[in-house]
């Protein structure tokens, strides 16, 4: 059930990283790690499952005084070792196997593991540990003293001569586990109040000629100074190479909003009169630049873009399409490759049949294939011929979204990666609707 809804999430996290343009495996799964890890957490350990465990608990005590007969004992003897196994796996398979990543999360708003919170971790983690298995140990002790091993009436016989000390004893037990459970869980609740959460600090600097609010960027935290690391980088290695390409991009300055805090997992958005960076799930400088430069580029296509100059990207990107014959595929992949481990390894061998690939499997466009296997492609053939329909010409997967994405994807690569990470004919188009573009200088300069 709980995996389910993981695989679930995954795919959500999975479309929303598509926004980044390009990706960056490492920092996105440790980003849905995390995350996943940090909902799971919070799942495992509500208020309202302790009270529902508590709720049946209650109900099944009632039965104590209602017993008559030894077929009643029976039963009884049947539904308390039933609840004593959901408590068992409730406490100990649920509960405590994400005891540790409660405290991380308890201590670091997250699941990180972070060297700062490492001694304070480990003290805590044994703290209620400890305090958590004894508290709830002996409930599930005194419920398993239930006479069973003699035939059923003399069991019976038994039980009634020793069923209020035995309820006692349970129900004392069980006041003792609730309050451990309940106290931990109030611990818990308190992190929102806890320094370390609420720092939420902003500071306005201007870095490599940019306005940029930095929100809740935190020193002690490792990752947070990595990020900031490679942000900075990244803007300058932008402004660098937007001066040489693309100088435009440089006049129209949008104010920078770089959160540390943000919990979306794209790794910048336009926002119209800023551009906002979500620290965390930084693919490097160079993908720092990619990023600000895809974002300004969609401030230049709605802002700067006339019409005219619209229309004919958008026919260059549609016209481009045309037929691929599949068994052109089929020819390189290799028995019992997946296809996107074919993508990466014609990436330097035939480029675009790698892109051709990229973008008939990407999620973000609306007629992606579910393609892994080489019989997924055999099977498609077999239905609808070997001929499909891709670009000639692709820029990436994800720019093949609509034309909009094309454009920002072709200024995201030409500026962090430079002129020859285009097609010598998406460089013409660019140039042919902004001749300022210096696509065929700046590639000699490299
Ligand atoms: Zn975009």
């Amino acid at each position: 059930m709980k995996i389910l809804k993981i695989v679930e999430e995954l795919d959500l996290l999975a479309q929303s990283f598509e926004e980044l343009g390009q990706l960056h495996i490492a920092a996105l799964i440790d980003r849905a790690t995390s995350q996943l890890q940090k909902q799971a957490v919070e799942k495992a350990f509500r208020k309202e499952d302790v009270e529902a465990l508590r709720k049946d608990f209650l109900m099944l005590m009632k039965n104590v005084d209602r017993i008559v007969e030894y077929e009643d004992f029976t039963k009884f003897r049947e539904a308390v070792k039933q609840w004593r196994a959901y408590y068992e796996n409730a406490v100990y398979q649920e509960f405590l196997s994400e005891l540790s990543a409660a405290i991380w999360l308890y201590l670091t708003g997250e699941n990180r593991y972070n060297e700062q919170f490492d001694a304070e971790h480990k003290k805590w983690y044994e703290y209620w540990n400890k305090k958590i298995r004894s508290g709830t140990w002996d409930l599930y002790i005194q419920l398993s003293n239930i006479p069973k091993s003699l035939d059923d009436q003399t069991a019976f016989n038994m039980w009634t001569s020793i069923k209020k000390e035995w309820a006692d004893k349970v129900k004392r037990e069980a006041r003792k586990a609730w309050g451990v459970l309940g106290e931990f869980l109030e611990w818990m609740a308190g992190r929102n109040q806890t320094p370390i959460k609420n720092v939420q600090e902003k500071h306005v600097e201007v870095t490599e000629g940019f306005n940029v609010t930095y929100v809740g960027f935190e020193p002690t935290k490792e990752h947070n100074v990595k990020s900031m690391t490679e942000f900075q980088a990244g803007l300058k290695h932008y402004r660098e190479r937007a001066s040489q390409v693309f100088p435009l991009l440089l006049k129209a300055k949008l104010p920078i909003i770089c959160d540390f805090q943000c919990k979306r997992s794209v790794g910048g958005s336009y926002e119209r009169d800023h551009i906002l960076f979500c620290a965390g799930s930084f693919a490097g400088p160079q993908g720092v630049a990619h990023v600000m430069a895809h974002e300004m580029g969609h401030h230049i296509y709605k802002s700067v873009l006339s019409g005219h100059q619209q229309n004919y990207w958008t026919h260059a990107i549609h016209q481009d399409w045309g037929p691929l014959d599949l068994n052109h595929l089929l020819k390189e992949w290799k028995p019992g490759e997946k296809i996107w481990t074919l993508e990466e390894r014609l990436a330097d061998k035939d480029p675009i049949l790698s892109l051709q690939i990229a973008c008939l499997t990407h999620e973000s466009l609306p007629e992606h294939m579910n393609w892994d296997d080489r019989e997924d492609v055999e099977a498609y053939i077999a239905e609808h011929g070997p001929i499909i329909t891709v670009p000639k010409h692709p820029i990436t997967g994800y720019g093949h979204k609509n034309p909009e994405e094309s454009f920002c994807e072709t200024l995201g690569l030409l500026v962090s990666y430079g002129p020859r990470a285009l097609d010598p004919l998406v460089r013409s188009w660019l140039h042919t609707i902004l001749p300022e573009v210096r696509v065929a200088q700046a590639e000699s300069n490299l």
